[in-house]
């Protein structure tokens, strides 16, 4: 055993999630399905739950050369960007094997040249409107492109080393490992396929997506709303703020623990881009008109999510890379056996997860701005308040098994999993 924990082969998975092979199966099922859903149930006529969706079933309204070509185009220059000669490095952590991979960081600068290729598109004219009118093209090549890639993957992890595969996706279920990612770190050279789709195409896309729905509202020869300027801008906030911290994604669950499959692969390239940007493309057909009042109190809302979100996962950062730095000796810690120290007081002592509360509270500004009469813009908040609270029962259960007693106790002294004195 300890063997294999060292390097060499990897333990086959024993333990299942998401209900196991049939949940996968499901999963792969129902996840783009959703997508779809989102897609017809939402559109200028009707968004509502209430309404059939008018489905189409002409295949070119899913599928025609223009999106194909968008979407290539764009994973492409997203690229060149993460290999051009620009950033940092950085290491990752400690593998099973003892050594570190070796990671780029330059996505902040990736986000502002693309930010400023798209401003020079609208500059000269570029008909970006496009990525309104061809929305389920671009949906429907992101979801092909998932399978396929998350097919390759596979069979790249199958021919592969077994010391590179993914502990959590190793359970000889071909559906469940091709779901949960059957290698832990797949690259080309050097090209870290998980860690370049995590932060870059499918995020920066997202923003992109928004900017294109507003466009389409200039291209009608309407003014933009004060409402779907405020989506736009606080989305495009979240993700530069995730590219600027892009250092900080290297110790999460996705990037330590959970192999590259579908489940990360279809999460970064369709489900983000296409599911979060449902609230501005809601508002192009259906404007809300905020009062003052309304857009002050969604910015105060957006300001408390994100000083909440922000200033926990940096403390939690800070205290793991350097757990004496002088600039957090007021905060308190429990040790414990495994060795790192749980903090106690701070944003960690107020609730187990308050990185979760101050995403939440986001959330849920971005939907305000949709206003109440529909509820298929706020499914992004109800879907990530499930997630996060599966999230947190997943990262419990890990913390359970590293450290044992001690995180009872930590428990005990923090009460509250995400809202304090609620849950
Ligand atoms: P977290 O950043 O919450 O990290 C959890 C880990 O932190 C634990 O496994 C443990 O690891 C460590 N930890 C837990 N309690 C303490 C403590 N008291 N003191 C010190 N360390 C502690 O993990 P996530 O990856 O789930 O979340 C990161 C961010 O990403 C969150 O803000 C989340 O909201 C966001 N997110 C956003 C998504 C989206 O789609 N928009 C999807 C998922 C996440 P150890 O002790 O081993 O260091």
């Amino acid at each position: 055993m300890a063997g294999e924990e060292k390097g060499g082969k990897i333990p086959r998975t024993t333990e299942f999630e998401f209900m196991g092979p049939i949940g996968s199966v499901l999963m792969l099922v129902s996840l783009p399905l959703t997508v779809y859903y989102l897609y017809f149930a939402c559109q200028p006529e009707s968004c509502s739950v209430f309404d059939l969706p008018q489905v189409t079933f002409d295949l070119s309204d899913y599928l025609d050369r223009d999106a194909v070509l968008i979407f290539i185009g764009w994973m492409l220059f997203q690229t060149l960007l993460y290999l051009a000669p620009i950033g940092t490095e950085t290491e990752g952590v400690v593998l099973r094997n003892g050594t570190r991979l070796i990671y780029k960081i330059n996505a902040f600068y990736v986000v502002i040249i693309s930010f400023a290729m798209f401003g020079l598109g609208v500059y000269y004219d570029y008909p970006l409107h496009v990525l309104y009118d061809k929305y389920l093209q671009l949906a429907t090549t992101a979801i092909i492109f998932s399978y396929l890639l998350s097919l390759y993957l596979y069979i790249k992890a199958a021919m592969g080393p077994p010391s590179a595969i993914a502990p959590r996706g190793n359970s000889g279920y071909f559906v469940y490992d091709f779901f949960m990612g059957h290698e832990l770190n797949p690259r080309i050279g050097k090209f870290d396929l998980k860690y370049f789709c995590e932060l870059r195409p499918g995020l920066i896309g997202w923003a992109l997506l928004n900017f294109g729905m507003v466009l389409k509202i200039y291209e009608r020869g309407e003014q933009p709303t004060a409402a779907i300027l405020l989506v736009c801008f606080f989305q495009a906030v979240y993700v530069v703020d995730a590219l600027w911290h892009e250092k900080s994604i290297l110790t999460t669950m996705d990037i330590v623990h959970d192999g590259f499959g579908f489940m990360l692969v279809f999460g970064d390239l369709a489900w983000v881009p296409f599911t979060y940007s449902l609230q501005a493309r809601y508002l192009v057909d259906h404007p809300v008109h905020l009062s003052n009042l309304a857009v002050a109190a969604i910015i105060g809302l957006k300001l408390l999510g994100f000083m909440i979100f922000r200033g926990s996962n940096s403390q939690k950062d800070a205290f793991r890379r350097n757990p004496n730095d002088p600039a957090l000796k007021h905060l308190k810690s429990i040790p414990t056996q495994a060795g790192s120290r749980l903090l106690v007081s701070g944003w960690w002592g107020m609730v187990r997860h308050p990185n979760y509360l101050g995403d939440i509270l986001m959330a849920i500004s971005w939907s305000l701005p949709c206003g109440f009469n529909s509820i298929l813009p706020w499914f992004y908040p109800l879907y990530f308040i499930v997630l996060l609270i599966h999230r947190e029962w997943r990262d419990s259960h890990e913390c359970k098994k590293k450290y044992g007693q001690d995180w009872d106790h930590y428990c005990s002294l923090v009460k509250y999993r995400i809202v304090p004195y609620v849950y």
